[in-house]
């Protein structure tokens, strides 16, 4: 197998690229990616939600190669024996790159545990997880001022999230699933953007390898337990890709819930008290009964 422009040997298959050609090919997609849907503006100061995974890491060297200045905003969800291990990586190559690296503790954030929350409410740790993760970025992104959030969601990650809000009828949620979120569409919010919408989980990993990343490519314990392994399926590239597109095209009838704001924490939120701090409520609640009746 050769490489369709150099006939070098080929190190993917779709598209069939040598080594020099692919890694190439996933920067210039992504450069593509931010001029076609106007994601970024070149003066920005940008966070990139990085975890210390291959994605994110990608993404924080493919953004600052385009000449972005880019910080790294991580979050610290206490997941013992696998987010220590990937914040170290985060550590490591942050230093080499030179990247501002800022860590937020859940643990310090909403004094106590996702495992905590999950084992009190009985759910899985990734629905308290999720949420008390998007909002810590969310609340870092707002009070450090930045232009914008970069996450590191790849075209699976996308095609997932589509299935999975079509499958629980989330039709607003299915509506605001774009490539920009927040900022202008939704006031009160950072504007929150991902680069790697028309690039494969499988075109990130290879990446990563093709450029040495200091990642070790660990999966979280809780990660089969989500609904979102589920709604993996097994199409080429090219579908995936055409389905997301296609559903970016679609003109959606749903109208947007209007926003509020939260009592408790005042960010905005379509609730009068946001998950975030329902789950944070839902604890200290739990810690009362439990001091009330030893
Ligand atoms: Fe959090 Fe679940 Fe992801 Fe683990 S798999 S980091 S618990 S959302
Ligand atoms: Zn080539």
């Amino acid at each position: 197998m050769t490489c369709i422009i150099c006939q070098e040997p080929a190190v993917s298959a779709e598209p069939r690229l040598c080594q020099a050609h692919f890694t190439q090919w996933v920067e210039e997609t992504v450069r593509e990616t931010i001029t076609a849907y106007e994601l970024l503006k070149p003066d920005w100061r940008i966070a990139v939600a990085a975890s210390g995974g291959k994605d994110s890491t990608s993404l924080l060297s493919i953004l600052k190669k385009l000449g972005y200045h880019v910080e790294a905003l991580a979050i610290d969800e206490g997941i013992p024996g696998y987010r220590d291990q990937t914040l170290e990586d985060l550590k490591t190559f942050t230093q080499q790159e030179g990247i501002p690296l800022r860590i937020i503790r859940v643990a310090e954030a909403y004094g106590t545990t996702i495992q905590h929350v999950a084992e009190a409410q009985r759910i899985i740790p990734c629905r308290v997880c999720g949420v008390w993760r998007r909002r810590l970025l969310e609340r870092a992104a707002l009070g450090e001022g930045y232009d914008a959030l970069a996450t590191g969601h790849n075209l699976d990650d996308e095609v997932q999230s589509l299935l999975m809000n079509l499958a629980k009828a989330q039709l607003s949620v299915l509506a605001r699933q774009q490539p920009i979120t927040g900022g202008d569409a939704r006031e009160g919010f950072t504007r929150r953007v991902k680069p790697f919408i028309l690039l494969s989980e499988k075109h990130i990993a290879l990446y990563s390898i093709l450029k040495r990343f200091p990642v070790h490519y660990t999966e979280c314990p809780y990660h089969s337990l989500g609904f979102r392994h589920r709604m993996r399926i097994p199409l080429s590239y090219q579908e995936k890709k055409r389905l997301l597109l296609s559903h970016y095209r679609m003109q959606y009838a749903t109208r947007e819930e209007p926003l509020t704001r939260c009592r408790i924490c005042g960010l905005p939120s379509s609730r009068s008290v946001c998950a975030a701090c329902a789950y944070a409520k839902s604890y200290a609640g739990n810690t009362s009964q439990n001091e009330d009746n030893p």
